[in-house]
């Protein structure tokens, strides 16, 4: 598979049809970094379990994840089906994870941040703290998630102004990447990447989960205990174990 824009030759492990990136932190991190570099718009993808039932579900939704230039696996559900398929992962490479990576590598290379999503207040706390832990981070500018897809074109006009090179936008799935379909055009970000809850816990208005849970690969169960809202999504999980399982 072969990601035009970068030039790059894809290592992709087909999971519900959805294509999803073999790759390392470190590869997604160069991978980013060319992107950057080649100037022009990218749309990178965190699949978790929910998100690949939501691509099978909803065809246009399923046809924009197979136009991205980069599906990170951002789950364990998504390692345990590319196991299944012979083509096994090394690792999570999750959204939460890649905005403090790409935090560290702002401040190491200037590149222009921009957090939107989350209620009013988060992505500035969570810039804020992100700028403590990663001293000279680049972030240029944040905005709340909570406005309707009639006003996605003027908070497009309002992201554009602040010519970021990487674009978090956390306001869930799939909200956040349609929001990147319709408006990347416009907001000319190098790299958009949806990053749901990481804004949040950035903030500190959510805790990562305690390391037992993570070692575990668990995180979705303590989350679960915080916050029942988040129901739905993990009841698409025993549907995409069993979709992986009839093959379909
Ligand atoms: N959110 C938002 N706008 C909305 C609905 C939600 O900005 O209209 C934010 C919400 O405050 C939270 C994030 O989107 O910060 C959703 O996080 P979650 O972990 O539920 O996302 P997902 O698991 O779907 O990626």
């Amino acid at each position: 598979m072969e990601d035009a824009s970068s030039h790059v030759t894809r290592d992709t492990v087909s999971i519900l049809g959805i294509p999803v990136d073999r790759v390392t932190m470190d590869e997604a991190l160069s991978r980013i970094d060319a992107m950057i570099a080649s100037g022009t718009p990218h749309f990178v993808a965190t699949a978790d379990a929910s998100m690949i039932v939501d691509g099978v579900g909803i065809p246009e939704f399923g046809e924009l994840l197979r136009g991205a230039a980069l599906v990170t696996p951002d789950s364990a559900g998504v390692l345990w089906a590319a196991n299944r398929a012979g083509k096994p992962l090394e690792g999570k490479v999750s959204g939460v994870d890649l905005v403090d990576q790409l935090c560290a590598r702002s401040a190491e290379r200037g590149y222009r941040l921009y957090f939107l999503g989350a209620e009013p207040g988060v992505a500035e706390e969570a810039a804020k703290q992100l700028a403590v832990r990663h001293p000279g981070c680049n972030i240029v500018g944040t905005h709340h998630g909570y406005f309707k897809p009639d006003e996605d074109a003027a908070v497009a006009a309002v992201v554009a102004e602040a010519n970021p090179d990487v674009l978090f936008v956390a306001m869930g799935i799939p909200r956040q990447e349609f929001f990147i379909r319709d408006t990347l055009p416009i907001i000319g970000a190098r790299v958009a990447m949806g990053v749901g809850g990481s804004l949040d816990v950035y903030s500190g208005r959510v805790k990562r989960a305690p390391i037992i849970f993570r070692r575990m690969r668990m995180e979705w169960l303590w989350r679960l205990i915080l916050n029942p809202r988040k129901w739905r999504k993990v009841l698409k999980l025993p549907q995409f174990v069993l979709m992986v399982m009839k093959g379909r």
